[in-house]
This record gives structure tokens, C-alpha cells and sequence, in this order.
């Protein structure tokens, strides 16, 4: 087969994958999703073309999937609770700390925000650069790095997102926010616990608690 019919192949977004988003978005709406504009991000993003062949069948499950080098696409459920804590609107910049897979940043890409998104495993960061285009998806700016440091040279942001567990709130990433900005982070060891900053003043910040979540975890830098 022409490598041109096995890209459009691999590439395919059925009626019957619509139908099982359309049941994923039900899903989140009974586990307490209420933003539209989330739901609709996640009603509109073909979720199987961002896993491994073999889990295809289950990319409209409620449920965490491994990726390459050993990480993991978050679980739907995890991807619009992060979202919709950050109360983003079009047009807001904000930053993303995991590309991973890429489809958090395809969700924010959704969401007309301009993404700047930074991955640390060189592998992911290739493969996920060269594949979010192909669906149509143009963050601002995907950055191979430690996502401990954030993006100085682009900040401030209007919201950061982190999208692996985090042993202690990076202090960089509490100074990146704009004053109103949220940072949304998940903190703790083997279990995390999902919490927002709300910076409200240019030394003043607010922390939100909310349930457990489990995510692998924010490495820092080899070097
Ligand atoms: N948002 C992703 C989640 C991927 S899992 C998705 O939906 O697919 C978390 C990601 O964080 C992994 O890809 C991992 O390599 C990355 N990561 C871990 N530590 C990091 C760090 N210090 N800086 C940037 N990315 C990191």
C-alpha cells in the first residue's frame, strides 16, 4: 500500500468513533463536567489517533492509556477537570508542563487558546511535533525542556497547566502567572492532589484544593 493511503488510514475519524465520543462526553457530564466549551473540545478531538495501535478499541474509555516512553495519556476525566479549572478563554496564552501525547494541548488548541507546551523526553516531543499539525493542530510553541523552569522568556501566562504529578509546586511557575492567572497543578507523591493558585496580586496567591488524582511523575531535568 501507497505510504499516502496508510497516513490517511492511520489518520480516519469514523461515524462510529463520533458516536463514542458523543457517549465519552455523557460520561463527563454524569461525573460532573459542566463547561461546554470543554466538553465540546472533547466531543470534537479524535482521542484514538493520539494512542498506541493496540488500544484503539478503548480510546473512549474513561481511562489513562500508556504512550510512548513510558508515560501515559491522561484520563478524559482528568483532561476536563484540569481544563475547566483553568477558566481559559480564546485567545488567553497559556503554558502546558507534559505534552505527552498531545492531546491536552489539542483540547487547548480547541479552545482557541496560543499554547506553549513543553515536553522533557526528547522521543515524545518528536513524535507528538510532527503528528498535532497533521490533525490541524498549531500550538504557538512546542519546547523540548525541563518544564520545572517554565517558559521565563514568554511569560506572563494567563494559565499554566501541569500534566504529571508534582513533588512541590515549582517557584517559577507561580512567578510566570499574570496577576488573575491560575496555575493548576497536581502535587503529591504516589497520589496527587489537584490544586489551583490564583494569583491575586503580584505577591499574593490563593490555593484551592480539590480530590486525588494519580499521574506519572514530573522528573526533574537528567542534566
Ligand atoms: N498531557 C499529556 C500527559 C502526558 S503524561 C497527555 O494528555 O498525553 C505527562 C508528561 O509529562 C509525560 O509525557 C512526561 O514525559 C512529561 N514530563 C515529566 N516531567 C517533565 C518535566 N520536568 N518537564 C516537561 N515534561 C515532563
Amino acid at each position: 500500500m501507497c505510504i499516502f493511503i496508510k497516513i490517511i488510514l492511520k489518520l480516519k475519524d469514523t461515524l462510529k468513533h463520533k458516536g463514542l465520543r458523543q457517549k465519552l462526553v455523557q460520561i463527563l457530564i454524569k461525573k460532573g463536567v459542566t463547561s461546554k466549551i470543554v466538553l465540546d473540545a472533547i466531543g470534537a478531538i479524535p482521542r484514538h489517533l493520539f494512542m498506541d495501535s493496540s488500544f484503539l478499541d478503548h480510546a473512549y474509555q474513561d481511562k489513562a492509556f500508556p504512550i510512548a516512553a513510558d508515560q501515559t495519556i491522561s484520563q478524559p476525566y482528568t483532561v476536563a477537570f484540569q481544563t475547566e479549572l483553568m477558566q481559559v478563554a480564546k485567545g488567553d496564552k497559556v503554558l502546558e508542563i507534559g505534552t505527552g501525547s498531545g492531546y491536552q494541548t489539542a483540547v487547548l488548541c480547541e479552545l482557541g487558546t496560543k499554547v506553549f507546551s513543553i515536553e522533557r523526553q526528547h522521543e515524545l516531543f518528536k513524535i507528538t511535533s510532527k503528528f498535532l499539525p497533521k490533525l490541524n493542530y498549531r500550538p504557538k510553541k512546542l519546547i523540548f525542556g525541563d518544564g520545572y523552569k517554565g517558559l521565563p522568556e514568554e511569560a506572563p501566562f494567563k494559565a499554566i497547566i501541569v500534566t504529571a504529578g508534582a513533588p512541590f509546586v515549582p517557584k517559577p511557575l507561580l512567578a510566570q502567572l499574570e496577576v488573575g492567572g491560575r496555575l493548576v497543578i497536581p502535587v503529591g507523591d504516589k497520589v496527587q492532589i489537584m490544586t489551583l493558585f490564583v494569583r491575586t496580586g503580584p505577591k499574593q496567591f490563593e490555593k484551592t484544593e480539590f480530590g486525588e488524582f494519580k499521574f506519572v511523575p514530573l522528573l526533574e531535568d537528567k542534566n
